[in-house]
């Protein structure tokens, strides 16, 4: 009898195993297609945005010849594939930019429903956590597409509008309220001693961190203009310092501020080293970086391995 019951508990056991392990290797490849499309309609934003066209109208159409696509043409990353690269009756090149863009989205929105699905399929948890970590997920795909936006926008067209940076802002800092909210409501219904000003706690901590990020990069673009007298740092990427404090915190954007330097200096040397500014050195002092650029892919791998890179950093400077 009792064998009986146990054989019955272990063989449930890894149906259940497996059916959660089914329901995230799907959902994870529904987000990642979503995330492609969403990439792909990213695209057109990329390509019309700085031309002040509609993105709704019209159709998509090669760039070159102005011909209409038809459907098959329009598949994220697929067509491009198949078409290798290039336009079916122009020819004309369609940039590596298209393929990269949808694949960022894809990978990125994937890898977000992988460690949600992961966490967030233990039966036992009560509803409060769920919906604070689908919260926390949704926010993150936003918080991604944004950064991927923003990066190409300032690759391409050396530009960070307002009306992407500001609202990504609110938007960060409204998500970190509304968790913060259900945090101290979690804690209150398990009759843990609630935190009482953790809200108003949660919102200071923000608003410091916001502010601090961004005033670092606004003193170092006085002392720039101090010492240059010419404008090295616009206030698009500070605005961008601020949406990348919003949503990671002061110790994840110092993170993503120290990863994008970093970047910049390689790309900056990389460029030096290049034969066309050898021949010109004075060409390399007017180049302009685009250091939103580094920086959006710097707040992309702090919110990837922001924790586990900053615990390895406190452990070499001995401080855990
Ligand atoms: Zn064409």
């Amino acid at each position: 009898m009792a064998g009986g019951e146990r054989a019955r508990g272990t063989a449930r056991l890894p149906t259940i195993y497996s059916t959660t392990r089914m329901i995230r290797i799907l959902g994870t490849i529904l987000l990642a297609l979503l995330g492609l499309a969403f990439g792909s309609f990213l695209n057109v934003c990329l390509t019309r945005w700085p031309k002040g066209e509609s993105i709704v109208k019209p159709r998509s159409r090669c760039q070159s010849c102005g011909r209409t696509l038809a459907w098959w043409e329009n598949v994220p990353l697929a067509s491009w594939l198949a078409l290798r690269g290039r336009c079916r009756t122009c020819r004309a090149v369609i940039g590596w930019r298209y393929p990269l863009v949808e694949l960022a989205v894809g990978a990125l929105w994937g890898w977000q429903a992988w460690q949600f699905l992961s966490a967030a399929f233990d039966p036992g948890l009560p509803a409060i956590v769920v919906a604070q970590s689908v919260l926390a997920s949704a926010g993150r795909l936003v918080f991604y597409w944004l950064l991927v936006a923003l990066a190409v926008l300032d690759a391409e067209n050396l530009w960070l509008p307002n009306w992407l940076t500001l609202p990504g802002i609110a938007l960060g800092f409204a998500v970190t309220l509304i968790r913060a909210a259900l945090d101290s409501h979690a804690l209150m219904s398990q009759s843990v001693e609630p935190m009482r000003f953790s809200v108003a706690h949660e919102a200071l901590s923000a608003g410091v961190a916001i502010a601090v990020s961004a005033g670092m990069l606004l003193l170092v673009r006085w002392v720039y203009w101090l010492v240059r007298r010419q404008e090295g740092i616009g206030l698009g990427d500070v605005k961008l310092m601020a949406l990348l404090a919003a949503w990671l915190g002061l110790a994840g954007t110092m993170l993503a501020l120290s990863v994008g330097v970093l970047l910049g200096a390689v790309a900056a040397l990389s460029l030096l080293a290049a034969p066309a500014m050898r021949r010109e050195p004075g060409k390399w002092m007017q180049s302009k970086l685009p250091l939103g650029t580094f920086l959006c892919i710097g707040g992309v791998v702090s919110a990837l391995w922001g924790d586990r890179l900053l615990a390895a950093y406190l452990q070499w400077v001995g401080l855990s």
